[in-house]
């Protein structure tokens, strides 16, 4: 039997005939990196290729890396196997991976969603014959609702906080969620004030997309300034002695595990807003039917319940072991959150 494209080993996910990982976890010499979160983009690797976009993030959390740039579309070739990167709609600069080699095409996603959130490159379905993808999300319970009545939701509750005289804290990953909260936040209720590990990653994104103008939390900031205002924190700031300073305030989370009332209870935040950067369990099948592809790898998630539900339609799907973990691994790394503590 030959080797498949790509084979999934200690390392990551490796293509043997071209000698390059796709999002290895452990450090490699060559790696094709997907998207900036913290468990696909990984230190250590001798030279990186991502999208042009993703350069100045993994720059930003990784610092000096050996790393190229390269746009949708664009093909490279390694050993005769063509790579191309192709819009995940994930976050800005997230990609899948196509890779052909001698009239094979299978396709990475990485993390993805369908729903164009105006900030990232909308989803593109890529046609292949082997389709490896995420399933952060895979069980029918996971069913988005449109952005714009989630952003109407948020923004309706700052709104209701402010004439209580409470400041809002609004919890998202400083890569991706932060932004898109940002992005459609009503600024004619009040100001935006940031977290440090958001301001510094917006900072690094604002060169590529516009975003409200926001005020960074310092030592001199205090109640009186941000009451009634909102306050967006990455998820490791809740229970941290920062938070006293918000003082009356009321917390909430922006998540796709927000659809269990359980995780908001367990988490101990105020409201929950469904609000992903994955597909939902409908938005997988759909992105699986365009591809056309008759096998399926499923890498993160629901994977035994997805992969079984699978097979009962007829693919032929399979669950490979990885170390990705989807919207949990989306937390800053520990450093980035000392550093503006
Ligand atoms: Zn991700």
């Amino acid at each position: 039997m030959k080797t498949p494209l790509l084979v999934f080993n200690e390392n990551g996910i490796y293509c043997e005939a071209a000698g390059v990982y796709l999002d290895p976890w452990r450090p490699v010499d060559k790696a094709i990196i997907t998207h900036g979160h913290a468990d696909h983009s990984r230190w250590g690797h001798k030279k990186y290729i991502t999208h042009v976009s993703n350069v100045p993030i993994i720059k930003h959390r990784l610092g000096d890396i050996n790393v190229s740039g390269r746009t949708y579309g664009e093909t490279f070739t390694i050993n005769n196997v063509t790579f191309s990167f192709h819009p995940a709609g994930h976050i800005i600069g997230s990609s899948q991976i196509r890779v052909e080699y001698k009239g094979e095409v299978w396709v990475f996603t990485g993390d993805y969603k369908l729903e164009d959130d105006g900030i990232s490159v909308p989803y593109e379905p890529v046609k292949c014959n082997t389709f490896i993808t995420e399933c952060t999300f895979g069980l029918p319970a996971f069913k988005w609702i449109p952005q714009s009545e989630v952003f109407s939701d948020i923004n309706s509750w700052w709104a209701a906080n402010r004439a209580e005289g409470k400041t809002s804290v609004l919890f998202g990953y400083s890569l991706g969620k932060a932004q898109r909260l940002l992005k459609y936040l009503d600024t004619s209720i009040g100001e935006i004030y940031t977290h440090g590990a958001i301001e510094n990653m917006t900072n690094v994104i604002r060169p590529m997309i516009s975003f409200p103008d926001t005020t960074l939390i310092t030592r001199d900031t205090t109640k009186e300034m941000l009451r009634g205002n909102i306050v967006i924190a990455p998820p490791s700031a809740h229970g941290s002695t920062w938070i006293r300073k918000m003082v009356p305030y009321v917390t909430a989370s922006a998540s796709g595990w927000m659809t269990f009332r359980g995780a908001r209870r367990r988490r101990a935040i105020d409201k929950g807003f469904v609000l992903s950067d994955h597909c939902d369990w409908q938005g997988l099948l759909t992105a699986i039917q365009e591809t056309g592809a008759e096998k399926i790898i499923s890498t993160h998630g629901y994977t035994d319940i997805f992969s079984k539900y699978l097979r009962e339609l007829g693919f032929d799907a399979r669950t490979e072991k990885t170390q990705y973990e989807g919207e949990l691994a989306e937390l800053e790394t520990k450093k980035e959150n000392e550093e503006v503590l």
